[in-house]
């Protein structure tokens, strides 16, 4: 595989053009189709083939070439700089809602299948309330991932919550006005969302970064504004007296994901105080806060993927149990 082995270099501020070289080709929708159904048979009985059965080594070698992730990471505003990421591939496959962001970067982290996505674009060409969605989460999901890991920024909406902190939100208050929120819009599905992000992820990254020992909260609601703007200083003040922290990207992508049956988490990082606070916040200060912070979060990827195994969570029971799946 070192001949694979990439030298994937992104910058790190958003609204810049990223580059990534010595990139594979991508696979065709026949690849990801093959790889899809190659999963469903053969991965449940992997260690079994391993362990009793030689001959069904074959298999296996195919299983590791198709290299089918069952973790995704969404990276968001400045999430740009996984040096840890070992591209083998990417996919750009269309979805019945149009391509994804960019291309989806299929590797290794911590020796850990990961798909990457850009959520935003590599260009960041695309803002919060553009953002393909529907056709990310469906493309996540036709690759076999089960796991989502949407990496983001936030502001704060109280002290206690401080810019460089992370935050695992357990709940959210959606403030959104327009965009495509369901893959039922000829169907009737009510989907249950009362707890709306994965307990099995929140606690095995909640513990990672205990040991870590960085300034993390496991809780808070996430407010979800539209965007791009950002919020008046009245807006802020009353936003207060709802959630924790602020953001533009969660919803509908958080939701989605359960319509899927897809375990969603969300890392994300605090970036500065809103606008309740004395100090304006600003691009600017968002992207240097970020940065500041990007090592710490990837490094609580590398400690926290190798970790998850098969979760005891409930999350693919609501899509089943309203006739989402
Ligand atoms: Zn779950």
């Amino acid at each position: 595989m070192s001949d694979l082995k990439p030298a994937a270099v992104w910058t790190t501020v958003a609204g810049s053009r990223t580059n990534v070289t010595n990139v594979q080709p991508s696979v065709s929708a026949a690849d990801i189709l093959i790889s899809s159904v190659m999963k469903k048979i053969l991965r449940p009985h992997r260690s079994l083939m391993i362990q009793i059965c030689p001959k069904h080594r074959p298999f296996i070698s195919l299983l590791e070439f198709l290299n089918m992730p069952k973790i995704a990471v969404i990276g968001g505003t400045g999430i740009y700089n996984p040096d840890s990421f070992e591209t083998i591939k990417t996919v750009f496959p269309d979805t019945p809602y149009g391509k994804p962001s960019d291309e989806i970067m299929i590797g290794k982290i911590s020796g850990v299948e990961v798909a990457f996505l850009f959520r935003h674009g590599r260009s960041h060409r695309y803002p919060p309330s553009s953002v393909p969605y529907k056709a990310n989460m469906w493309a996540l999901k036709e690759l076999g991932c089960e796991y989502i890991i949407s990496a983001c920024a936030v502001g704060s909406l109280q002290i206690e919550y401080a810019p460089g902190d992370l935050v695992i939100p357990t709940q959210f208050i959606d403030f959104t006005k327009k965009r495509d929120y369901t893959f039922f819009d000829k169907k009737i599905v009510h989907i249950s969302i009362p707890d709306p992000f994965c307990t099995y992820l929140n606690r095995i990254f909640d513990d990672t970064a205990e040991k870590m020992g960085i300034r993390h909260h496991l809780g808070g609601a996430y407010v979800c504004i539209e965007g791009p703007r950002f919020s008046t200083r009245a807006e802020s003040k009353m936003f207060r007296q709802f959630g924790d922290i602020i953001g533009m990207t969660l919803v509908p992508e958080c939701q989605l994901a359960r319509e899927l049956g897809m375990c969603y988490c969300s890392l994300a990082t605090v970036t500065d105080y809103d606008m309740w606070h004395e100090e304006d916040v600003s691009i600017e200060m968002v992207v240097k806060t970020m940065n500041e912070c990007l090592a710490k979060v990837l490094k609580l990827l590398e400690l926290g993927l190798p970790k998850i195994g098969k979760s005891d969570c409930d999350c693919i029971e609501a899509a089943k149990e309203c006739g989402a799946l």
